[in-house]
């Protein structure tokens, strides 16, 4: 490693929501958090910003995680400049609900290519610098309804649900190079991505919530930092739901 005393930390889909407090819950002097967004580049700059006002380094790019070619390339510049890659979070997530019979086949496919196929392009990108290194911690974050599926939902149930499976292959691969990976599962939580329930539904899931509130984006950013740190080496292959007790 050229810099071996900052942690380089990856997080895809770092301009809003998760991944802003994701990007955040990592921010500090001895790392440096790098981070993509797919279009909102003022809110990705906001993000950057933060991280700065909280002692820590950031750089982002436009890089669209369904796209192999482009996240290749991210993923050198990342090694290129900074010597490696320590900690990947799979976060960007995108949905185009809709019941099944209706579903439009553009929808089911942008679905997978951004919440599956971007994570494997993510992964396999940085698993030949973590190979090197011998050291990589890989948070994917899924979803309750990739175990519990949700009408409406098959196309992003069924990514969520292959996160999973990718997760804990990817854990068996590389558990000898001393690489961990483990999924976080988020239930409800207040970002831009669920702003647009209708009220119905939103008070429908709240019913479902043995807490009765929905998660903070803090707190699931707090857990997939805790799953990246050396207090969870022992971790790996696993789902944690963070849902207010919802499964
Ligand atoms: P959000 O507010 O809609 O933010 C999504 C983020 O992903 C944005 O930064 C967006 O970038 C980025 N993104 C989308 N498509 C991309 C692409 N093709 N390439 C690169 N970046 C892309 O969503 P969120 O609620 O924070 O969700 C974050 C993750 O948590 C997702 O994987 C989601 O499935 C999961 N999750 C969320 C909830 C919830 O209740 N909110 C529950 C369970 C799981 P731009 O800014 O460029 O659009």
């Amino acid at each position: 490693m050229s810099n071996p005393e900052k942690r380089i930390v990856m997080v895809t889909g770092g301009s809003r929501g998760l991944g802003r407090a994701i990007c955040l819950a990592f921010a500090g002097p001895d790392t440096h958090v790098c981070f993509n967004y797919n279009a909102a580049d003022t809110a990705a700059r906001e993000t950057a910003r933060l991280i700065e006002a909280a002692g820590g380094t950031a750089s982002f790019e436009q890089v669209d995680v369904a796209s192999t070619e482009q996240v290749g390339g991210f993923v050198k510049t990342i090694v290129r400049e900074h010597g490696g890659v320590h900690v990947l979070v799979n976060n960007a997530g995108i949905t185009r609900d809709g019941l099944v019979v209706m579903m439009k086949e553009q929808d089911w496919d942008d679905v997978i290519q951004t919440n599956l196929k971007g994570a494997f392009n993510c992964i396999k990108a940085v698993t030949r610098p973590m190979m090197k290194q011998r050291y990589g911690r890989i948070v994917n974050i899924t979803s309750v309804v990739g175990t519990t599926g949700n009408p409406g939902q098959a196309n992003y149930a069924a990514s969520k649900a292959g996160i999973i499976g990718l997760t804990k292959s990817v854990a068996k691969e590389l558990a000898s190079r001393n690489i961990t990976a483990n999924a976080v599962a988020p239930g409800f939580v207040e970002t831009d991505m669920t702003a647009g329930l209708p009220e119905k539904a939103k008070e429908a899931m709240l019913a479902m919530i043995p807490l009765g509130r929905a998660g903070a984006p803090e707190e699931i950013a707090g857990l997939t930092e805790f799953l990246a740190s050396d207090k969870a080496a022992y971790i790996t292959g696993q789902v944690i739901h963070i849902s207010g007790g919802m499964i």
